[in-house]
């Protein structure tokens, strides 16, 4: 959504969005489906500025980095910012410094008063994800020759023992 700040008109502005994101647009290797984002926010007038609040909330599906199943979570994100308007005349090479430490501290420094939600809830989605998800800690992934998911139980695989091995191993027992 896009909201023209300097035309709120009251000192509190709340809405409600939801926001289709695709999940080639979050750029992430495991990321398999992302439900609507529900999102609500609100805007407070400060003496200088905005107090932006967010709360989302969505579905996502990742898969396993070891077992490729799916792993689907309900996301509850809540972020707030305060936005503050560089003027024209402030520039040079001081005052973006000045901005830059800002930014850290949760600052969004804004040029225009035209607000727009999206790339600020794709931020926070792609927050979100989980660089190597698992299922579980301890996920067993899948086995390496038969591809079946050791989280099942053991494979087949497991029981051919190497014949030299076998060998061995009728050793220690004698
Ligand atoms: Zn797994
Ligand atoms: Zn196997």
């Amino acid at each position: 959504m896009e909201i023209r700040l300097d035309q709120l008109g009251e000192p509190r502005f709340i809405w409600r969005e939801t926001l289709e994101l695709a999940p080639d647009e979050l750029a992430h290797d495991d990321l398999l489906d992302i439900g609507p984002i529900d999102c609500r926010g609100s805007l407070d007038a400060t003496h200088s500025g905005f107090v932006l609040r967010l709360s989302l909330r969505y579905e996502q599906a990742l898969s396993c980095v070891r077992c490729l199943g799916e792993i689907r979570s309900e996301v509850r994100p809540e972020l707030d910012f305060l936005i503050e308007f560089q003027s024209a005349e402030e520039g040079g090479e001081m005052e973006e410094e000045v901005s830059l430490e800002r930014e850290d501290l949760g600052v969004l420094m804004m040029s225009t008063p035209l607000l727009d939600t999206r790339p600020l809830v794709v931020e926070q989605v792609q927050l979100g994800l989980p660089m190597k998800p698992l299922c579980k800690k301890d996920c067993a992934g899948l086995c390496g020759r038969c591809g079946s998911d050791l989280n099942q139980g053991p494979c087949d695989c497991e029981a051919e023992v190497d014949p030299r091995w076998a060998a061995l191993k009728g050793l220690s027992k004698g």
